[in-house]
């Protein structure tokens, strides 16, 4: 099978396009012929070999990765063949994997949070020879998720890695609620556009802030009710409370880390909750201890969703309630343009590999 592959960190045309084996099912499994895959700044960082500024080996998810690697976190196909008698996985069931394996068994898994596993294994990151970047996978029956065609494999690829992680931080713990306004910074990236879509379906006013000008509409067409621009010297935390008639924003997501920081700090409302999923401007920030309980804020961090909130994922978006906005689709042999553009944030939206 053809598949993109890592033989070495290092910019977007270090990506390779070679012939390897096609993977073998065990028992317990199915091999899946991939129709799409979404493209996440995992992907490029675990490319690039560093997060935020920082090897990636510093970090949880850069250890022990082994090059060269098969990257792609976020695959979605039709079921070739299975090691397992499962009459909703039979050959041509079209699928998404959730996107990790957990140990099932530690106090995180037993109480719901299979995404906080110590033990937690990422398709495409700690799964050698196996990832999203290729033709097939092969992945436990029991963790892949059947989808209808309501949903296109470039949708389907675009919903959980975004999706996932923003609608468990917002909706299952910070519990965000219609009337209520969210700050979306980095607006303009999958998951940026995926906190717009569940702030539209929550019924919630979402204002999006973005360093990029020539964005503003696709943000509004995206769900943003206002778009902020992030402009060097200005202080767009201001621009939030003039748009809330100084009450601040109820939630902020996160999206950006260190260049965005501060303002988000100031941008929350009394009892502001503080959603951080993405750091890739950078890592370390400073928190002013004052401004925390001063303001009686929360801020949780969150990697990925859990196992139900993924399923949950898949049905809205089956349902057209949740519309995964696909920005940009390029054949498997474009992947190291589909890096460059997210490398240089000219994209909107997702950007999506086809194998077809
Ligand atoms: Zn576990």
């Amino acid at each position: 099978m053809k598949a993109a592959r890592i033989p070495a960190y290092g910019a977007p045309d270090v990506l390779r396009i070679d012939e390897f084996p096609q993977p073998k099912p065990n028992p317990g499994e199915a091999l899946v012929r991939i129709k799409a895959c979404g493209v996440n700044r995992m992907d490029t960082e675990l490319r690039a070999g560093v997060y935020g500024g920082q090897p990636l080996s510093d970090f949880f998810f850069g250890k022990n990765i082994e090059l060269p690697h098969i990257p792609g976190v976020e695959p979605a196909g039709v079921i070739e063949t299975t090691k397992v008698n499962a009459s909703n996985l039979v050959p041509g069931t079209r699928v998404v994997p959730h996107s990790h394996l957990s140990c099932g068994a530690c106090p995180q898994c037993r109480a719901g949070y299979d995404n906080a596993c110590a033990e937690i294994r990422v398709l495409g990151v700690q799964t050698p020879g196996c990832g999203g970047y290729a033709e097939y996978f092969t992945w436990p029956a029991k963790s892949l998720i059947p989808f209808n065609d309501a949903l296109s494999f470039e949708q389907a690829a675009a919903l959980l890695v975004n999706y996932g992680p923003v609608w468990f931080g917002l909706i299952d713990r910070a519990r965000l609620k219609e009337g209520e306004t969210l700050v979306v910074t980095g607006a303009a990236g999958g998951c940026g556009h995926a906190a717009l879509d569940i702030a539209r379906m929550s019924g919630a006013r979402a204002i999006a802030v973005t360093r990029s000008p020539d964005k503003v509409a696709a943000l509004r067409d995206a769900g943003a009710d206002a778009v902020v621009i992030d402009r060097d010297g200005d202080n767009w935390a201001e621009s939030v409370n003039d748009l809330t008639a100084g009450h601040g924003a109820d939630c902020v997501v996160e999206l950006v880390g260190a260049a965005t920081w501060q303002r988000s700090l100031e941008a929350a409302a009394l009892r502001g909750r503080i959603i951080v999923i993405g750091s890739h401007s950078g890592l370390n920030v400073e928190l002013n201890l004052g401004q925390l309980f001063g303001k009686n804020l929360s801020i949780e961090g969150i990697t990925r969703a859990n196992r139900s909130a993924m399923e949950r994922l898949v049905r809205l978006a089956e349902k057209g309630d949740l519309r995964p906005h696909v920005g940009h689709v390029l054949p498997l042999a474009d992947v190291a343009e589909a890096h460059r553009l997210m490398d240089a944030d000219e994209h909107t939206g997702k950007i999506v590999l086809t194998m077809d």
